[in-house]
């Protein structure tokens, strides 16, 4: 029986659905009625692999009980307060509590931290610091903003603006912002565990667009230092160190959005870490709550934050904020999260099981119409040739396929996604490719 046959089950009408085809879903909808540990359970009883982390944001597993207690203890204690000239202590404590993991040397540490309520929020607080930092340092000039091709910084209009979905921004007016190329070149790279070898010189577009505009008029580059939503794209060896040098020469911020790669993806807290490269910003959500309370954090370094303490006593340093900047059962969530990160050594778990995750996923070539495999840390994607031109509908089938058979994967255009909770097994990960290569098989 489908959920919306179900006797009570709710009409599938007010609800307007996110980033979803709304009339196709709802002629035969997926519904998640329980989750636990690495597993769904559907609305119709039937068990899945979470394949995704949820949305990439479930790193510890779901029902995580410490999280939920901490959460209904901080309810209860105290549910609300206004942020805005007050305070409430929980929220310092995990501002303190990310400021210890918060990566950069000793004097470029990204230690001050700034609370939002999604990885959206946090993208566009990190533009409106970046340029704020610009004007205080009396480069007023510097308003002009760069991403790059195939970004996906959420759907705020500074994320959309230096974003490269060609969807996210058609139909909508955009901050004026530039985009470097993409890193994504099948014909050098393809196949490649970890960073592949060429293409740090694609950097150096960040140089032409300095030639045309003029460093004066540049306030920030933002980049995924992996992008993960539009399909998983790995940076050439040495392109981030050439980005920072880049952006370093011409007094031009960098910032890395990890709101995917942030808490464990790579198996370090941050990709930050993992590839020796700091930013000035770096954007957080998903992980930080494991998903269980919406919540964004923006790390800054003290050069940034430092140069915006300044001006008349009493004076707001950053006209800037949220109702739920560092709401308290966000905050509690995130402390609850950080202590099972650490705890249970996820992070370092993660790490220990990347070779035998691209070795398992690498596995998958040669099935019909899989053209490459890219894979870092706990993050696979596989890239499927399209059908008669028609991007994206083989890997949606193959996503309706394996959801009706057990597993959640996620699909973007052509190429599908994989990023399993730290906390998976050996075992599911062999699940994992079985059930995803018989679909491959079925959909050839
Ligand atoms: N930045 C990146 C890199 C993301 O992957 C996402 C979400 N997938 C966002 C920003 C937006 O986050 P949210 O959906 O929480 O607004």
């Amino acid at each position: 029986m489908d959920a919306h046959s179900k006797p009570n089950a709710p009409s599938l009408d007010s609800y307007w659905m996110p980033f979803t085809a709304n009339r196709q879903f709802k002629a035969a909808p997926r519904m998640m009625a329980s989750a636990s540990g690495m597993h769904y359970t559907t609305t119709e009883g039937r068990r899945v692999l979470d394949g995704t982390a949820g949305l990439w944001c479930v790193n510890a597993g779901h029902g995580r009980r410490q999280i939920a207690s901490a959460v209904e203890r901080q309810l209860l204690d105290l549910d609300f307060a206004p942020s805005f000239q007050m305070g409430h202590p929980i929220a310092f404590e995990f501002a303190e509590r990310l400021a210890e993991i918060a990566p950069g040397g000793a004097d470029a540490r990204l230690d001050r931290i700034f609370f939002t309520g999604s990885g959206s929020e946090s993208v566009d607080t990190a533009l409106k610091i970046a340029i704020a930092y610009q004007r205080s340092i009396g480069q007023g000039t510097r308003s002009r903003l760069i991403g790059r091709e195939r970004g996906y910084h959420g759907v705020g209009f500074g994320g959309i603006s230096v974003g490269g979905l060609v969807n996210n921004r058609r139909v909508f007016p955009q901050i004026p912002a530039d985009h470097l190329r993409h890193t994504h070149d099948l014909s050098r790279n393809a196949y490649v565990k970890g960073q592949p070898e060429h293409g740090a010189e694609l950097a150096d577009d960040l140089e032409r667009m300095v030639a045309l505009h003029g460093a004066e008029t540049i306030a920030a580059c933002i980049v995924e230092p992996v992008a993960g939503s539009t399909g998983v794209l790995v940076p050439p060896k040495g392109y981030l160190e050439r980005l920072r040098a880049i952006c370093s020469k011409h007094g031009i911020l960098l910032i890395f959005d990890e709101v995917i790669t942030g808490f464990g993806r790579l198996g370090s807290s941050f990709a930050t870490d993992h590839f020796g490269v700091t930013p000035d910003i770096i954007t957080t959500a998903k992980g930080l709550t494991n998903g269980a309370i919406p919540m964004g954090a923006v790390f800054c370094s003290r050069m940034v934050h430092d140069a915006l303490m300044h001006g008349p006593d009493g004076q707001i340093e950053l006209f800037h904020g949220y109702t739920y900047s560092g709401h308290p059962a966000a905050c509690a969530a995130g402390i609850a999260t950080l202590d099972i990160y650490r705890d249970e050594g996820l992070l370092t778990r993660a790490a220990a099981l990347e070779a035998d995750w691209a070795d398992a996923i690498h596995a998958l070539k040669g099935l019909p119409n899989v053209i490459d495999i890219r894979t870092i840390g706990l993050i696979a994607g596989i890239e499927l040739a399209s059908r008669d031109g028609a991007i994206g509908k083989r890997a949606y089938d193959v996503f309706v396929d394996c959801f009706e058979k057990g597993l959640l994967i996620r699909v973007t255009g052509d190429i599908i996604a994989l990023s399993p909770p730290l906390i998976i097994e050996p075992a599911q990960i062999g699940e994992i490719v079985s059930m995803l290569g018989d679909a491959l098989q079925r959909a050839a």
